[in-house]
């Protein structure tokens, strides 16, 4: 048992390493290759059978709501038996869908099909239009707006995910706009954040502080026009937000969510605290699937406001940006997000 440890309700099982694109953002911990930084060996991918038994643990445990994501989840082999077990099982909540996670490239009507069987609800990534190809390697805009409209003709729910970096936010609104017009019927923001193979691509993807907060308005402006909603999935620190702006359209995430709200298998079964994260904190099949507390509570019980920060105002509802972040690039916990400190290293 985790003593002390109370689990989210969400998970997020990374299916395998593998993917068909090399996005110069990608945050997966396994492809960061700089040197000072960290390293994350990768393990031996689970089985279909091992992954059965994650969904079955996840289920005495009390976690109620799946994302999938990867690496590319569509390369995994055993990614529709799984999405059947998990309803068949008819055990997680079956009120919400599982959120599945793509680069898109793969996509087919079957895939479509199968995600409408299931109750999915499919996040598909759009970094940028005529940069596309620069950030993923792969030219392939065109057909992850035809899959936006696929899937909305079949009745799918779908998030257009964007992670907008300096070479991309010139056409942010028109990525934004084309994506909704496609059918995309909600909007995930993400800002570049440091890590994994964005580490070595730090200083040519970094947004400054005003694009940092123009890109909020971007959205908006958007989103009002094309009277749908979005959000900001990376929490922004709220200095960088205008306190006399109102975002009607745009929920904007100041408080982290790792541990919280959410954690992480990897596709060895290695449990993380989010995403982003790099560091192992313990394995699903371990009797105490989490080995290092003192990692997870801190984040759990947010222990990692930096000095700078304790005695403002919003402190209560702001972590100043990706502690994680903070962590990977300044090796400090306690460090203002890079986005403040605007000291790329
Ligand atoms: S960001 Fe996603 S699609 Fe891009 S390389 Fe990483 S896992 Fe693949
Ligand atoms: S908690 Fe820190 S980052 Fe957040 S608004 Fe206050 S000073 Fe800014
Ligand atoms: S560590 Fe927290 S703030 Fe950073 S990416 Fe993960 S969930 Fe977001």
């Amino acid at each position: 048992m985790n003593d002390n440890i109370i689990l989210p309700k969400s998970v997020v099982l990374e299916l395998t390493y593998k993917c068909n694109h090399k996005c110069l953002f990608c945050s997966c911990p396994w492809e960061a290759k700089e040197e000072g930084f960290y390293h994350y060996e990768k393990g031996r991918e689970l089985s279909f059978a091992q992954w059965k038994k994650v969904l079955d643990k996840l289920n005495l445990m009390g976690v109620e709501n799946i994302s999938i994501s990867g690496g590319e989840c569509l390369m995994k082999d055993c990614l529709i038996p799984l999405l059947a077990y998990v309803r068949e099982k008819n055990v997680f909540n079956i009120d919400s869908d599982i959120v599945l996670i793509s680069n898109g490239l793969l996509m087919n009507e079957d895939y479509l099909k199968a995600f409408k069987k299931y109750n999915v609800h499919l996040s598909m990534s759009l970094p940028g239009l005529t940069t596309f190809k620069q950030h993923t390697g792969k030219d392939n805009a065109q057909g992850v707006l035809y899959w936006f409209k696929r899937a909305k003709e079949m009745g799918l729910s779908t998030t257009a995910n964007i992670t907008v970096t300096k070479i991309n936010y010139d056409e942010l609104y028109e990525t934004i706009a084309n994506a909704l017009i496609a059918g995309a019927d909600t909007l995930l923001l993400n800002r570049f954040l440091i890590g994994g193979r964005g580490i070595t691509y730090r200083k040519e993807l970094s947004l400054n502080k005003k694009q940092l907060t123009s890109l909020l308005d971007i959205a908006e402006e958007v989103l009002e026009k094309a009277n749908r909603i979005g959000s900001v999935g990376t929490e922004y620190p709220l200095c960088l937000i205008d306190k006399k702006k109102k975002y009607k359209k745009l929920h904007i995430g100041s408080i982290c969510s790792a541990a919280k709200d959410f954690f992480v298998v990897d596709p060895s079964g290695i449990i993380r605290t989010c995403n982003h994260s790099p560091k192992k904190i313990g394995h699903i099949f371990n009797e105490d699937i989490i080995t290092d507390k003192d990692y997870w509570n801190r984040f759990a019980k947010r222990d990692y406001i930096p000095n700078t920060c304790v005695m403002c105002n919003e402190v209560n509802k702001c972590d100043c940006g990706c502690r994680e972040t903070a962590n990977i690039v300044y090796k400090d916990f306690y460090a203002l997000d890079a986005c403040l400190n605007e000291r790329v290293i």
